[in-house]
């Protein structure tokens, strides 16, 4: 009676996204910069464009009012703006308190969270609850952008940043390129680079 609609139910599914993914073809660190730089400098699809717009709302939210689910609700639109989803399935997020490194709080961490013989396949971004103690609701966002761009950095060299070797110029330029696709009011380079 529907042919179109028993022709559309008997196609076969395709995998959920970020469920089955090869990991990204491992490039250097400058050549995964520059792929980012390029993916940030194309006009956005109608899905950045709606993740993009969602944002906007969430990043209105003035302090004290951020709350923790609103992070984890939004990397997903974050992922989707500014790294065409490529973390999707490949990086978990989640609160642990008391993050303790060399005697210091830190606010935020990424770890790896599944090594290959090609290196980092999956990461997990750690957020202390102290960020959400920030003055600033754009320094909030910013400490998340950081740790989503050394998780970027880590899987597509496969080289865990655990030096760190991801700061210093090249990483502010990054953010920088982030903060111009982000576009949203109050949340600049400076709030994702310290
Ligand atoms: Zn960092």
């Amino acid at each position: 009676m529907y042919p179109s609609a028993l022709a559309e139910g008997m196609r076969p599914k395709k995998p959920s996204r970020g469920l089955i993914r090869d990991p990204p073809k491992r490039v250097s660190l400058e050549e995964a910069r520059a792929q980012l730089a390029r993916s940030l400098s194309m006009l956005m699809t109608d899905t950045q464009v709606q993740a993009w717009t969602r944002l906007q709302c969430e990043v209105a939210v003035e302090q004290p009012n951020i709350h923790r689910d609103q992070l984890i609700n939004s990397f997903a639109d974050l992922d989707t703006v500014l790294f065409n989803d490529t973390l999707a399935g490949r990086v978990k997020v989640i609160w642990k308190d008391m993050i303790i490194l060399e005697d210091r709080m830190i606010g935020a961490q990424c770890h790896p969270a599944a090594i290959s013989r090609h290196g980092v396949t999956k990461c997990k971004i750690w957020l202390n609850h102290i960020i959400l103690n920030m003055d600033d609701g754009a320094d909030v966002w910013g400490t998340l952008i950081h740790e989503m761009l050394h998780a970027y950095l880590d899987l597509h060299t496969g080289l865990f940043g655990m030096f760190r070797s991801h700061h210093g110029d090249a990483f502010r330029q990054s953010c920088a390129k982030i903060a111009e696709r982000l576009n949203l009011p109050g949340v600049g380079w400076e709030n994702m680079s310290a």
